[in-house]
């Protein structure tokens, strides 16, 4: 099965009813974010669609749910802080550790491993494909004398391993993603995939005026090379990649009233899916983020229905 869908917040829940719209444009996945930024309380943002009644219901509607989440303080408590500053990411512009940020890979991953696998079982993604990542910020990799050898890729790597073991003693069927996104879109190179790890590539620094796989973009030369590389350490027919085509969020700058997301463009995000596809690729979604009620009021669901339409194609 070709897995296909979008990732909205639970904001965007305001006004449009999510698992309808999916099932009614036959995509079989929604991934609920709870956010960009700063770390924050995940569980809190995510609300009553991180509950069982939620899951049972789009479940009904043959809608798998799955969540998206920078979730720092849930793998690490910052509450530790004081007494185990040892567990917090070095600094080498302070020459001091941080309270915020991620953790430190010397010190602190089994406590991560066992807090991401206690996140994991309470949110209990129906696809059984787990996605917690690291703060939504550049520089918050520890660089202590231990991890300093270790790109961000290497380290959010093992972070995504210690879950994956945790995760994996409780569900045989549990997969972790390992985000190629921002610092970590570099193969990792030191450290290798638990058989559960999969790829969740997520492009953000692409181009969008041109295809992903378009040798005469400069832009996406880099992107497709650095998904190449990632794609020899973990396995495509697992792989899923996360896009931004319907990011109304990140066309707004975050910020309401909602914008369009100006690069859609149907002939370019159909080159790019058959393009992911080409590679062994079968998992699909995209951002939505900002596409609520009074979205569609504005602007009508042609992107949406559109990208549907192109994914339709792939069983
Ligand atoms: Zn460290
Ligand atoms: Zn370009």
């Amino acid at each position: 099965m070709f897995r296909k869908g979008v990732v909205v917040t639970p904001e965007d829940f305001e006004g449009v009813d999510w698992i309808g719209k999916c099932a009614e444009l036959g995509l079989n996945t929604l991934g609920i974010h709870s956010g960009g930024g700063a770390g924050h309380d995940v569980l809190s943002k995510l609300g009553r669609y991180s509950e069982e009644s939620f899951r049972s219901e789009a479940l009904a509607s043959g809608i798998d749910i799955e969540y998206e989440c920078h979730a720092p303080h849930e793998l690490l408590p910052r509450s530790l802080f004081s007494e185990h500053p040892e567990y917090f990411p070095y600094s080498w512009h302070t020459g001091v550790r941080i309270e915020s940020g991620n953790w430190c890979s010397g010190n602190a991953l089994p406590l991560v491993g066992r807090n991401g696998g206690a996140l994991g079982r309470r949110l209990s993604p129906t696809t059984h494909r787990h996605f917690y990542w690291g703060e939504d910020r550049r520089g918050t990799w520890c660089h202590c004398e231990t991890c300093s050898k270790l790109s961000a890729s290497d380290q959010s790597l093992l972070a995504v391993n210690a879950i994956a073991r945790d995760l994996a003693a409780t569900d045989p069927k549990s997969q972790v993603g390992f985000l190629a996104y921002s610092e970590a879109l570099e193969a990792p190179e030191a450290v290798k995939p638990e058989p559960n790890v999969i790829l969740e590539f997520a492009p953000m620094h692409r181009c969008y005026r041109h295809a992903i796989n378009d040798p005469d973009c400069a832009i996406n030369r880099v992107s497709w090379r650095q998904l190449h590389d990632q794609l020899r350490v973990f396995d495509a027919a697992r792989a899923h990649v996360l896009e931004y085509w319907l990011d109304s969020s990140w066309a707004s700058g975050w910020k309401k009233p909602a914008k369009r997301p100006a690069w859609f463009d149907r002939m370019l995000v159909e080159r790019d899916i058959n393009a992911y596809a080409s590679l062994g690729i079968r998992s699909v979604t995209t951002f939505a983020v900002f596409m609520d009620g009074a979205y569609f009021e504005a602007f009508g669901d042609r992107e949406l229905r559109e990208y549907a339409e192109i994914l339709s194609a792939l069983d």
